[in-house]
């Protein structure tokens, strides 16, 4: 799995159950639904579907309500119309479009002669030329096909419109029935805007952060303010790109990534990404430097727009990006810019454990870090730190296993609610060995945050290094120490046993065990005591020993290396001591050469 995570927008293209997999096969861990188009029926549709293919596998994807917020759009036309250049239009309120007139959801009457009306991000630009009652009448400057629903931009023009409009509210209503992972805030200004979207739903009881779009003029003047106050933000750049002059765009880009880097707030570059796969097989070079470059700049996520929403071929455009992010990804330019970006310590404690966890991570050789988090606040303040290895975040709520499928190198894993501060570890630690970020065996660097209703105060704002072990079974420990060796099964005899080994004992085993005794290293027996022939021969050759305990050649074959632990009576796969070997410490009864 990739760092950089992949946004599509669903569209046309891509609102079957089967196209949704698809899609999250390739790559894509955050579905988007733009309220702007479609009815608000398909929209649920399409995010019960999400929904369901999430549920479908162990790997997460969230949704995204995109609302419309405070704009204008064009008419809902079936059929493109042509506006040419040089041509005259009026711009008047109302449903339909033709060459000479284009109906818009809201009025522009306030506009002055001489200003610019911009058509599709841009696309179709026109100047005012006279205001006739309610219709603008203006000279088209570039003209173009003019598909429905297009935004139209007027700079300068100051609309009546709240920032939340009642389309929003009723979207709002869908998302907080649907339990939407995400809600996006369009035409964002100030911090304020961002608290009046979470407000509306905080009111309609629903618990969905808020991604601030910066897309309107002035927002970036409130850039630190809005990150404060959002879950995380999008430089959504299209609008950007006609509201801001559009050579201000890309560094108004790498300032946010950046800002974001700093703060630990998740993300999002979009619009254009990858835009000529709309139809195009390939993507242009300067497409894919784009991708490219919003890796580069440490961005958690890259969106499509119209190339997943009405694009010819949606998951060739996921599997394009996702190769041009794992390339990039694996470069030493990469590495050599993580290295060098590492956000101060901050003030809270779990940024001190999270920043020490990225550096002990690497000292001690990490496979993986692991973030116990219920809230997702640990998991967040670990990827901001962004470690080499990979983080995995256990989690016991659903939500935020999905919340967290934005962030930048999280891959989020359900874990049971459990009461104990012991179990919570060895939960976080069995779902690293599931997803299979590290083997029986590997050290681990585990986080861990508060977790309600656990006993315990040990795993509050903990980092811990442990090793990760697959439990192969627990039981007893008959006679004390910690061994490693190779497995043998009584039965076999132990003529041909390795030096060393671990002797598993069937419950039908009656003994003696006949062959050289010495050869064994340690024992598991599967009938439970402290007086059977097998803890007899354990005591006196004094070698550690766990009973009650059964192993299976079926399950565990002969010659796997194996740990007994008879401190705690769990048998381990793997060397798990390898790494308390290697820093001096001495293993009790550890007989291997
Ligand atoms: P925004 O500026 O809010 O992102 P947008 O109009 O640019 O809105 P995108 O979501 O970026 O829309 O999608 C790009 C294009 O894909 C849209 O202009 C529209 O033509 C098409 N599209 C997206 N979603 C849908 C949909 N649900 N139904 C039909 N067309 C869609
Ligand atoms: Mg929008
Ligand atoms: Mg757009």
């Amino acid at each position: 799995m990739s760092n950089a995570k992949i946004v599509c927008t669903l569209g046309p293209a891509s609102a079957s159950h089967e196209r949704i997999r698809a899609l999250a096969d390739a790559g894509m861990t955050v579905a988007r639904v733009n309220s702007s188009h479609g009815t608000r029926e398909e929209r649920r549709d399409l995010l019960e579907r999400i929904r369901e293919v999430d549920r479908e596998s162990a790997a997460p994807l969230a949704s995204m309500v995109d609302l419309q917020g405070p704009e204008i759009r064009t008419a809902p036309v079936e059929e493109p119309v042509d506006l040419v250049e040089g041509s005259e239009v009026r711009f008047v309120e109302g449903d339909d479009a033709s060459a000479s007139e284009v109906g818009l959801s809201i009025s522009i009457a306030g506009a002055s002669p001489g200003d610019r009306v911009l058509v599709d991000d841009g696309r179709i630009e026109a100047t005012v030329e006279r205001v006739d009652g309610d219709a603008v009448v203006a000279r088209v400057e570039s003209g173009g096909e003019l598909g429905a629903r297009k935004g139209v931009n007027v700079p300068g023009l100051a609309l009546d419109l709240d920032v939340v409009t009642e389309d929003d509210r009723e979207d709002l209503e869908l998302a907080v029935e649907q339990e939407a992972d995400f809600v996006a805030a369009s035409f964002v200004r100030t911090a304020e805007d961002v608290l009046a979207v979470a407000g509306v739903i905080e009111d309609l009881g629903g618990d969905v952060p808020v991604v601030a779009k910066l897309e309107r003029s002035g927002a970036i003047d409130h850039l630190e303010d809005i990150v404060e106050a959002a879950y995380g933000v999008m430089v959504a750049r299209g609008d950007l790109g006609v509201e801001y002059p559009l050579q201000e765009v890309p560094l108004i880009q790498k300032r946010v990534v950046r800002r974001c880097r700093e703060t630990g707030t998740p993300v999002i570059i979009a619009t254009e990404m990858l835009d000529s796969m709309v139809h195009a097989r390939r993507p242009t070079r300067a497409e894919a430097s784009d991708v490219a470059n919003a890796v580069l700049d440490g961005t958690d996520a890259v969106m499509l727009s119209a190339e997943t929403a009405i694009g010819d071929d949606p998951v060739r455009v996921v599997e394009t990006m996702d190769t041009i992010v794992s390339e990039v990804e694996a470069s030493e330019e990469y590495a050599d810019l993580r290295e060098q970006r590492v956000p101060g310590p901050g003030t809270a404690s779990a940024d001190s454990l999270a920043r020490a966890a990225r550096y002990l991570s690497r000292d001690v050789g990490a496979s993986a870090v692991v973030a116990a988090s219920e809230s997702g606040y640990t998991a967040l303040k670990t990827a901001k730190y962004r470690p080499e290895a990979p983080i995995v975040a256990a989690t016991p709520d659903e939500g935020v296993r999905r919340r967290l499928a934005l962030s930048w190198g999280i891959r989020p894993v359900h874990v049971d609610y459990v009461a104990d501060a012991e179990d919570v570890i060895r939960g976080a630690v069995d779902a690293v060995l599931d997803v299979g970020a590290a083997e029986s065996g590997d050290t681990v660097v585990v986080l861990s945050g508060m977790m309600t209703g656990v006993e315990g105060t040990d795993t509050t704002n903990m980092l811990k290094v442990h090793v990760a072990a697959e439990t192969l079974a627990t039981g007893q420990g008959t006679v004390p120490g910690r061994v490693v060796g190779p497995l043998a099964y009584a039965g076999d005899g132990l003529e041909n046993a390795p030096e060393g080994a671990i002797l598993a004992v069937p419950g039908s085993f009656e003994g003696p065990f006949d062959g050289d005794l010495s050869r064994i290293g340690g024992i598991v027996a599967a009938r439970r005591g402290m007086t059977g022939y097998a803890a007899i021969v354990a005591r006196e050759l004094g070698v550690p020993m766990v009973s009650g305990a059964s192993l299976a050649p079926a399950d565990v074959a002969p010659g796997t290396t194996v740990t007994v632990d008879a401190e705690r009576g769990i048998v381990y796969e793997g060397d798990v001591l390898a790494r308390e070997r290697a820093a001096g410490a001495e293993i009790t009864a550890d007989r291997r050469p």
